[in-house]
């Protein structure tokens, strides 16, 4: 079921990490971002679409992970677009041939197992570097493309609207998950990333996380500022005060404190290894 979050602006939220797929109204369709994840759901989406006499102009994915590459045949051949960056990332995933059976794999330890489809996983069309806005006829969605989380990681900010699409920033629900394969400082570069958010938050009245609850306009500076005592925490290797690991995790997300154990783990080995502060 769609939900209207601002004018012109609706969210489809999976069952699979409180997923949102965002739909925003055009002149002649819908722009969709990060569809969705089961495959009943894509097809409900697409469903309800086509019970208002909506098509889907334009399709974007706002980074390389899988749970934001799907895509399901009756929501239709538009072009699903996203960064140079993301659309590179995607294209050596899926230059190993058994890529999606990986993923199938991974699946069959979740309650989704067998139900996501893969078939038209990862179809993106890369916008070339440093595009500004997606290209389509509709409200404007600037790109606001950073290193933080993945490749060619990207929000869209819809100012029209006062909607930020965020990615996986943002999130009520997950901490901070740091990029940790390949980029040189993971920890600067979230920051960084949070900075750039942060220079459009003042416009922002509804903050749409791809995990978790939407957020009002008094929910993006906090969020902004509680990603960053995460980052600043686990930089200095202090276990991170912060509600979303721990006793106080919502129930069903108890998972996010072995996320949290895992990448704090690996930092330390990291700076271990190049003799790096914190
Ligand atoms: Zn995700």
């Amino acid at each position: 079921m769609l939900r209207q979050v601002a004018e012109g602006v609706l969210i489809h939220e999976s069952e699979f990490c409180q997923s949102n797929a965002v739909v925003v109204h055009g002149r002649a369709g819908v722009l969709l971002i990060d569809p969705g994840v089961q495959n009943h759901e894509l097809a409900c989406l697409a469903n309800d679409l086509s019970d208002s006499g909506q098509t889907v102009v334009a399709g974007f994915s706002t980074h390389p992970d899988w749970d934001h590459l799907l895509w399901h045949p009756q929501l239709g051949a538009a072009p699903r677009y996203g960064t140079a960056r993301c659309s590179a990332s995607v294209r050596d995933q899926l230059s190993d041939p058994d890529a999606k059976a990986h993923i199938a794999d991974h699946l069959l330890e979740t309650e989704i197992a067998g139900q996501v489809p893969l078939d038209l996983l990862g179809l993106i069309t890369a916008l070339p570097a440093e595009t500004a806005q997606i290209p389509w006829d509709g409200p404007q969605a600037r790109i606001i493309e950073h290193q933080a989380h993945a490749p060619g990681h990207a929000a869209l900010f819809i100012e029209e609207r006062g909607v930020l699409v965020a990615g996986d920033m943002l999130s009520d629900v997950l901490v901070p998950m740091l990029d940790l394969n390949g980029t040189a400082d993971p920890i600067e570069d979230y920051l960084a990333a949070l900075r750039l958010l942060e220079s459009v938050a003042g416009d922002v009245d509804v903050l749409v996380p791809g995990h978790g609850s939407v957020g009002g306009a008094d929910q993006v500076h906090a969020r902004i500022e509680r990603d960053r005592a995460y980052v600043l925490a686990l930089r200095e290797g202090h276990v991170p005060d912060d509600p979303r690991i721990g006793p106080s995790a919502k129930p069903g997300w108890e998972w996010v404190s072995d996320v949290h154990d895992g990448q704090a783990k690996r930092l330390a080995r990291r700076s271990e290894r190049d003799g790096t502060p914190g």
